[in-house]
């Protein structure tokens, strides 16, 4: 087993679109890195690259102690799963995972005990006999990652491999594939867009932008620490607002000025804001921050903001109400059918220390709340 390390990675396309644009990312011996970002900002490139399928433009991939950017794919010892699974429809599938093994050279003892220990990991004992058109796509899914992952690889790149699956499979074969690798303790690179999967499956999150690196870091410190507006809005798993505001301080108190109210800034003006005092910054709100003032009566005027109803989401324990506050749209939590309709003016309860603050020109964070 092994690390990978890329070091200034860029992958250019020959019609001159830049894929991926030095690209600097270590992931340990072991780690599981999920990989992130809207549509088209380079995650596949990225598996591509390390599994060898594109070559780098630039930069180098390293697999444990080898630069590999020479190596063809057969001899990186790499195992690429894609959202199409893979596997051979004229075979069963303990024969689509037994061809995986003989391919490998596996003596036919172990063979045999292998498939009967992966394939009761991922919950398809019961169907090595069956063809894969009859399996239900969760089924395949799996047994496409039982086939890539019976020989142990020394990295497994996992291209959203949940993504044909309906909802209550995907959670299945997440918990499924989350032990499993976690088990076998393979250096893995997955590709998820659903945050649900980001939050579950990583020890590490890379969140990526047209090509460029973010941010790197645990999914708690990508959530309350992220560097900037683009990953504060894409992090997590009910977004957040940004709404626009004015830092003030006076008297050894700071707030912001928001829609005409004051937010009051318990504990004063923070450090690392000092230099914004007087100027416009953009604050971010996630909605389980933002709460409903009449169910908290007596809430202090300057921990509350005055809103819009937009729009309400009933989602069971509470309905997501998307609210418009100072032109911003924002989503705030309240309890499931008390919220009034579309139109209607509301407050919201809000505490100041815990909103993120971001530099209005640059995107940069500037603050990340206090605790
Ligand atoms: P998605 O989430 O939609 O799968 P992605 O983050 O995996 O997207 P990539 O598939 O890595 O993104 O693509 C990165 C960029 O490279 C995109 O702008 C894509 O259009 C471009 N690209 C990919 N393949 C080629 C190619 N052969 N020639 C030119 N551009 C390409």
């Amino acid at each position: 087993m092994a690390g990978v390390v890329l070091d200034g990675v860029s992958r250019v396309h020959p019609d001159g679109t830049r894929a991926l644009w030095q690209l600097d990312l270590a992931v340990a011996d072991g780690e599981v890195m999920v990989l992130t970002g809207p549509s088209g900002c380079g995650k596949t490139t990225t598996l591509r690259v390390i599994a060898g399928l594109e070559p780098a433009s630039a930069g180098t991939v390293t697999i444990g102690d080898d630069v590999v950017n020479e190596l063809p794919t057969r001899d990186r010892d790499v195992a690429l799963v894609t959202q199409q699974h893979t596997l051979y429809p004229h075979m069963t599938v303990g024969d689509n995972l037994r061809f995986a093994l003989r391919m490998s050279g596996t003596p036919r003892q172990e063979t045999e005990q292998r498939i009967t220990a992966e394939s009761r990991v991922l919950g398809i004992d019961r169907l090595l006999d069956r063809l894969p058109r009859v399996l239900s796509a969760g089924h395949r899914q799996s047994a496409a990652l039982g086939r890539a992952t019976a020989r142990l690889p020394r990295v497994f790149l996992l291209d959203e491999p949940l993504s044909a699956l309906d909802a209550g499979e995907r959670v299945r074969v997440r918990a499924e594939l989350h032990r499993y690798v976690k088990t076998a303790g393979v250096t893995t690179l997955y590709v998820a867009n659903d945050q649900a999967e980001v939050m579950s499956l990583a020890d590490r999150v890379a969140v990526l932008r047209d090509g460029v690196l973010q941010q790197v870091g645990t999914p708690q410190e990508v959530l309350d620490r992220p560097v900037n507006q683009f990953v504060a809005g894409f992090a997590g798993l009910d977004g957040m607002g940004f709404v626009p505001a004015r830092l003030e301080q006076s008297a050894g108190l700071a707030w912001f000025l928001v829609a005409g109210r004051r937010l009051r800034v318990p504990g004063g003006l923070p450090g690392a804001l000092r230099s914004h005092v007087g100027l416009p910054v953009i604050l971010g709100l996630r909605p389980h921050q933002l709460g409903d003032a009449t169910a908290a009566p007596g809430h202090p005027i300057d921990e509350r903001l005055p809103a819009t109803v937009r729009r309400i989401e009933r989602l069971g324990p509470y309905d997501q109400v998307v609210t418009e506050v100072a032109g911003a749209q924002v989503g705030a939590r309240f309890a499931p059918g008390t919220a009034p309709g579309p139109g209607s003016a509301v407050e919201l309860t809000v505490q100041a220390r815990l909103v993120q603050v971001f530099d209005p020109v640059t995107a940069t964070a500037l603050w990340h709340g206090r605790d």
